[in-house]
């Protein structure tokens, strides 16, 4: 072969600096995109050997990574294919497509996707280098090997050479501004990040251990990856163990997850993965991008956020799949069909899973579920086609820590907690300590309390009353026990509409100013509390989603508002209504007490009560 130069087949005039330019955050990728060519050039030649195509001898087929740290110049030899003279010019020296400054100019946010989709992977070289060359012999019989260099230039040589192995040899002369890369730890960290799974054992230097005080060389490959994750496996050569293995593999720091979730599928697209539910130590400080997302077990990124529902981003693990589009905006993918297909996949099989061990194993979900109990809930919030399968295995707790599903608790209370317009009505607290003495009364009345006490609960009460049939949720605490699921009709003492007034301005008198009272005479009998005070179910609920940014933001900048209720069969307040004029103290009395029950009197006020009370003692 006679040495040729040439122009490399871009009609842009120069490439090179568009790629550095263009690709500047994501230069670490070319040794990804190096790999993975070194990895496809091997597995075509295995597969040659297995169709019988190549009858010779496979030899060991791996991937050696070698840095000169020196020297500043990084090696990627394979075993593969190899490539002729005529198969360089062809896939090297004519890049695959016409226009490489605009279309990367469009994609420049998305530099990761855009290269290996537009064959620019071999390209991305030059992000680092100032020079690269390869060498390479391809399995085709009678095949001469062949040498190229360039220089960055869209000038390329390319001449005969001397080579015995079949496969390619790129060698990398790092620029200046890349000698970063020319370090061994940064090489290896890089290798752990991409290639970690791919297919091809892919060696990088040799491994070491400690003699004498020292860290001496051995004389075993250093094999950076594991070709067989376990999501290339079946689930039935899997064991528990494995997979919690696998888990630990990629997460050290993590306690042992929840559950996991083997996903396997290739139709209508190929995907497949193992997806885990952590431990969540802190709730609502939980770790996003934790899932990698992986391309024929080439890592692409953990950002996989636009390709499983939202809520499904708690979870870890790895999805595998040819089939998401890489080289798309991000707000593409989420209306692309595939990606709407994994998606509905992903969250369907979740489901699967999670009813699986409703059914069969109800003890570890019991277990279990205060863990993961945030996640069904978001899910069951955020997405509508999830929500309808979990009604059926979610789980709802009560204060005494039981565990029912929605259908077992309707069941359990609906005898004693139905009220007078037939809605059950499901008691929660949401802090069994502050609402211990409400808890108490209902339960001495007979009824069941929920407890409530997470962060999207305020939500979730109200997909309860959406999703069960004829359900209403009270707080305990929202009404006196025996008016929280009336049973008939309630009689409100006969008074004036000036009457009224009177009254409602009496009691405001006597009531701190800054939330708004709405005062009522009703008759809570003789031995009820003379004074009750209530916050509204539905403005309480709505406030507290709207301070964890439910969007509901106008009841969240209203006023607190509470329900004053004056029970005119209590005789304390016969007397107050009776004399008005000499009673200030104690109605002051009264009122201060029923704020106190509610945790509203504190400060000043809570100091002239005590003051008060003292001397209507020594009286
Ligand atoms: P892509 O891999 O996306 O096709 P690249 O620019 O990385 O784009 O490579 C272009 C082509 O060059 C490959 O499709 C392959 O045919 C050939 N090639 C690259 N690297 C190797 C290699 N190590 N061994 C054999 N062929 C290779």
């Amino acid at each position: 072969m006679e040495k040729t130069k040439g122009n490399i087949g871009v009609t842009t005039e120069n490439i090179f600096p568009v790629i550095k330019q263009f690709l500047y955050s994501d230069h670490e990728i070319f040794l990804r995109e190096l790999v993975a060519n070194a990895v496809d050039a091997s597995q075509k030649m295995k597969t040659l050997a297995s169709t019988g195509e190549f009858s010779g001898e496979l030899g060991e087929m791996k991937v050696t990574v070698e840095l000169d740290e020196k020297g500043k110049t990084l090696k990627i030899t394979d075993r593969g294919i190899g490539m002729t003279a005529e198969e360089v010019d062809k896939y090297i020296n004519q890049i695959a497509f016409s226009s490489a400054g605009e279309v990367l100019e469009k994609y420049k946010d998305q530099a990761s996707g855009i290269i290996g989709h537009f064959g620019l992977g071999f390209y991305s070289a030059f992000m680092v280098s100032s020079k690269v060359t390869i060498e390479s012999l391809s399995w085709k019989e009678g095949s001469k090997p062949v040498f190229w260099s360039c220089d960055g230039s869209p000038e390329f040589e390319m001449n005969e050479c001397v080579r015995s192995e079949r496969g390619t040899t790129v060698t990398l002369y790092l620029d200046g501004d890349s000698e970063e890369f020319a370090s061994k730890g940064r090489i290896e960290s890089l290798l752990h990040k991409y290639c970690k799974f791919m297919p091809i054992p892919v060696v990088f230097g040799k491994k070491t251990e400690w003699k004498d005080g020292k860290s001496v060389e051995t004389d075993q490959d250093n094999v950076i990856n594991s070709i067989e994750p376990i999501w290339t496996k079946a689930p039935s050569e899997l064991k528990d163990e494995d997979y919690l293995n696998f888990y630990h593999a990629l997460y050290p720091m993590e306690e042992d997850p929840m559950f996991y979730i083997h996903l396997n599928v290739d139709y209508p697209f190929t995907l497949t993965g193992v997806l885990y539910f952590p431990k969540i130590k802190e709730r609502m400080a939980i770790d996003k991008n934790k899932i990698q997302l992986y391309c024929n077990q080439m890592f692409v990124t953990d950002h996989v956020d636009n390709i499983v529902p939202d809520f499904l981003t708690l979870l870890h693990g790895v999805i595998d799949s040819p089939d998401i589009p890489l080289n798309v905006s991000r707000s593409y993918l989420q209306s692309d069909a595939n990606v709407k297909k994994i998606s509905t996949y992903i969250t369907k099989k979740v489901a699967d899973r999670l009813e699986q061990i409703f059914k069969e194993q109800r003890e570890t979900l019991e277990e279990k579920w205060d863990n993961i109990k945030l996640f069904i809930e978001y899910g069951m919030l955020s997405d509508e086609k999830f929500c309808e399968r979990a009604v059926e295995f979610a789980l709802l707790k009560d204060v005494d820590g039981k565990y029912y599903s929605f259908d077992e608790y309707r069941k359990a209370v609906e005898e004693t907690q139905t009220d007078k317009d037939k809605k059950v009505v499901f008691l929660y607290a949401t802090d069994t300590e502050k609402q211990y003495s409400a808890i108490e009364a209902a339960k001495n009345l007979g009824y069941n309390v929920l407890l409530m006490d997470c962060e999207l609960d305020s939500h979730f009460v109200g997909l309860l009353e959406q999703k069960i049939k004829d359900v209403r949720c009270a707080r305990v605490d929202s009404d006196s026990a025996s008016r929280l699921i009336p049973k008939e009709d309630e009689i409100k003492p006969t008074m004036s509409e000036e009457d009224s007034k009177t009254l409602s301005e009496l009691f405001k008198g006597a009531l701190p100013e800054g939330p708004e009272w709405t005062v009522e005479a009703a008759n809570l009998g003789e031995d009820g509390e003379p004074v009750l005070i209530t916050q509204n179910e539905f403005m309480r609920r709505y406030r507290e989603m709207s301070s964890i940014g439910g969007g509901m933001n106008f009841y969240g900048s209203m006023p607190q508002m509470y329900d004053v209720k004056v029970n005119m069969e209590n005789p304390v307040i016969a007397k107050i209504w009776g004399d008005r004029e000499n009673t200030s103290d104690l109605l002051h009395q009264v009122v201060d007490l029923a704020l106190l029950s509610n945790g509203l009197l504190t400060g000043k006020a809570l100091a002239e009560f005590i003051a008060r009370s003292a001397e209507l003692l020594k009286k």
